[in-house]
């Protein structure tokens, strides 16, 4: 039996969650451990400086999963690291609310999750529906089920993840699967200044959401907006290899 560890970064609580592990119940053993609340955007960490808790808590269908206090990034590293008794032979991360396209990839909880996977030798994918509002999970789910089986029947290179994205259209309207690369995105934050009820300025970013690039052809931006799932391998080594030899050309003095 195949062990597959779920967490995500919208919260143990999140359907998205909730409905990943069903689909993957098929696949192999799951095995949920997923933050206490969201951490949206919050990126690829490691808390150091407290204490990491732990709780049994019960899912809709009365199964058992674990709820912590780290983000999603620690949530795989204590299952790594010992808190589970076997070490999974597979991550899945999400369903996040929202996709993870381009730059999000920086900023994305859901992405540090897999990438803690990567980082581990385990293979692991990372999965996200492209809506903000209140998303319909359950065609996404059976969806990255059916890549999970494929993912553990044929293994991925060391240090590459899948990055999933799936419209959020009814299952008929899925137009097909494009295997892609990142694309752009245009963020649209502001600054906005307040001051708070003592007379102090505080900042806080907001705007609008953000879009992207859509006639790129042949990235993640480009199959969603052509109700295609995107399917884009990341690579963990960020080394720029072309710039890599030019840079080598500077002159910089020890
Ligand atoms: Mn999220």
């Amino acid at each position: 039996m195949r062990n597959i560890l779920v967490s995500n970064d919208d919260g143990i609580n999140f359907p998205g969650l909730f409905r990943l592990k069903q689909a993957l119940d098929a696949v192999g053993k799951v095995t949920v451990i997923a933050p206490d609340r969201e951490h949206t955007r919050s990126g690829h960490a490691k808390t150091m400086h407290k204490p990491l808790r732990i709780v049994q808590v019960e899912l809709p269908d009365g199964s058992l999963a674990y709820s912590s206090s780290g983000a999603p990034s620690d949530c795989v590293a204590l299952a790594v690291l010992g808190f589970l008794p076997e070490l999974p032979d597979l991550v899945v991360s999400g369903i996040n609310l929202g996709a993870n396209v381009g730059q999000d990839i920086t900023y994305s909880g859901t992405l540090a999750a897999a990438f803690e996977g990567t980082v581990s030798g385990i293979p692991s994918i990372a999965a996200s529906l492209d809506t903000y509002e209140d998303g319909d999970f359950s065609y996404a789910a059976r969806f990255v089920a059916r890549l999970a089986e494929e993912v553990l029947a044929r293994g991925l290179p060391a240090n590459v993840l899948l990055n999933v994205n799936i419209p959020h259209v009814p299952e008929g309207k899925i137009a097909g699967v494009e295997i892609t690369r990142l694309g752009r995105r245009l963020y649209r934050d502001q600054l906005i200044k307040r001051k708070d009820p003592r007379g102090r300025d505080y900042y806080w970013i907001g705007g609008e959401w953000p879009t992207g690039h859509t006639g790129d052809e042949g990235t993640d931006f480009w199959a969603l907006a052509r109700n295609c799932i995107s399917i884009t391998p990341l690579r963990l080594d960020m080394t720029d290899h072309s710039f890599l030899k030019d840079l080598r050309n500077w002159v910089i003095s020890p």
